[in-house]
């Protein structure tokens, strides 16, 4: 297929204003200039589409969401996050079925894809024939699925790690699981060791159908330190959650730290030394009160920093788009410095950021050998003209309803704002349905 007469921005610096992509199978095997493109490859069979002056970019990466969550979505706000998880969120959880978590994830992925995003990472509780990583291969979007682990069941939590591995990861060249132990406070030292161990055994026996990385709950909540020293009884040495997990033997350059408000020097120093990740969720981390991360920091300290929605529930949305606007904000006001996170940087946050950070290297750019995951923008819009500067427009004024078509590993699933084989409408029904059979439930279980 090639893509022709389109505004190509192939990564956070580098685009072309009339230029054309060539795919072939999952992979974009040419860019540049249109009439280049066609010279080198207009006769030989492609199909050629003609973008008509829209935008193309890497497709968009969420590095951190529960998108089985839309089944919670504005069923609790405003909350402190230990009463929202304890008193709300756990108990209606505690309900969930495999068909429930799959259909929930049905719907978030489809949300996802009609804002421009084509690779999630969504860490949930797991069944094993019914989950998100099933949900995603049926709307054939790409994800990493984090496999929940809780101290409460470490022995189930490792078995069905282990069960996810060997049945989704690899799967359609779409699926990788990572492992995820929950945050800190939730996983005892003893369970992240094994959760660990274990990674790494799978990971050489797995590993070359994708890296499997390891993700969680990092600095958040800024009780953390005292609630993990409190619970497990363990050094914290100084305040720095990242060296309690560095002197477990947990942390890698696979290490994805969702969150990282509450990061204090120790805690960058170790991130540095082992190249860990952090994916930043603005919109979340305002909506429960949490706080800010100090992503113009992180950044200057060669961290890189991605970005993610967290779940519906916290949220309350699955829209990058949104997000990538929040995330340029966010710091300005607080460091009074309009120049800090631009929105080049942003965009590659989105983009570039997001795919290395899940462990990819081939994603994330549009690039001769990548994978073919691209997002068609159209920027034929009253608040989108005229147009100077198209990092601008991404971050500043875009809206996710301005996503046009996507495309996931070669393949196109949603085509002129219409899903090529998803029924949009059975899907919302069917979670309008379930979710009012289990509000009813859980106030039953909640009392009242
Ligand atoms: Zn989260």
């Amino acid at each position: 297929m090639i893509l022709k007469g389109g505004w190509i921005v192939q990564d956070y610096r580098r685009n072309i204003r009339d230029g054309a992509v060539v795919i072939e199978d999952n992979r974009i095997v040419d860019v540049g200039p249109t009439d280049e493109i066609l010279r080198r490859h207009g006769g030989s069979g492609h199909d050629i589409i003609d973008l008509d002056g829209k935008i193309v970019i890497p497709g968009i990466v969420n590095s951190h969401t529960h998108i089985s969550m839309t089944l919670l979505r504005g069923y609790a706000d405003d909350l402190l996050l230990q009463e929202w998880l304890e008193k709300y969120i756990w108990p209606y959880e505690s309900l969930l079925t495999g068909a429930d978590i799959e259909l929930g994830a049905i719907l978030g992925a489809i949300e996802s894809i009609a804002s421009g995003v084509t690779n999630v990472c969504s860490m949930y509780h797991y069944h094993s024939d019914r989950n998100e990583a099933t949900a995603l291969l049926k709307v054939g979007l790409r994800g990493t699925i984090g496999i929940a682990i809780f101290t409460w069941d470490p022995e189930g939590s490792l078995r069905n790690f282990r069960d996810a591995v060997e049945r989704y990861h690899g799967r359609d060249g779409l699926i990788r699981i990572a492992s995820c132990p929950h945050a800190p406070y939730t996983v005892d030292p003893e369970l992240w060791k094994n959760s660990e161990d274990l990674r790494l055994e799978l990971n050489s026996r797995y590993g070359d159908m994708g890296r499997i990385i390891v993700t969680s709950h990092i600095a958040e909540d800024w009780r953390e330190v005292d609630i993990v020293r409190e619970r497990f009884n363990v050094e914290v040495p100084d305040g720095s959650i990242m060296k309690y997990l560095e002197g477990l033997g947990v942390v890698s350059s696979d290490f994805l730290a969702a969150h990282g408000i509450h990061l204090n020097e120790v805690d960058i120093e170790v991130m540095k030394r082992y190249d860990v990740k952090v994916a930043h969720n603005p919109v979340a981390n305002m909506k429960l009160g949490m706080g800010y991360a100090d992503t113009p920091r992180l950044l200057d300290s060669g961290i890189k920093v991605s970005l993610g929605t967290d779940g519906p529930a916290s949220n309350n949305t699955l829209d990058m788009v949104e997000t990538m606007k929040f995330a340029a904000l966010i710091n300005k006001p607080i460091k009074r410095d309009p120049r800090v996170t631009p929105a080049n940087i942003v965009f590659r946050m989105a983009t570039e950021y997001g795919a290395i950070n899940l462990g990819y290297n081939d994603l994330g750019r549009i690039e001769p050998g990548y994978l073919a995951d691209l997002t068609i923008i159209d920027f034929n819009k009253p608040h989108l003209t005229p147009v100077y500067d198209v990092y601008s427009h991404l971050v500043y004024a875009c809206r996710s309803s301005d996503v046009d078509t996507v495309i996931v590993n070669g393949r196109i699933i949603y085509e002129s704002k219409e899903f090529v084989d998803i029924n949009v409408y059975e899907v919302m029904d069917k979670v309008r349905r379930r979710s009012m059979e289990l509000y009813e439930k859980v106030r039953e279980v909640r009392g009242g």
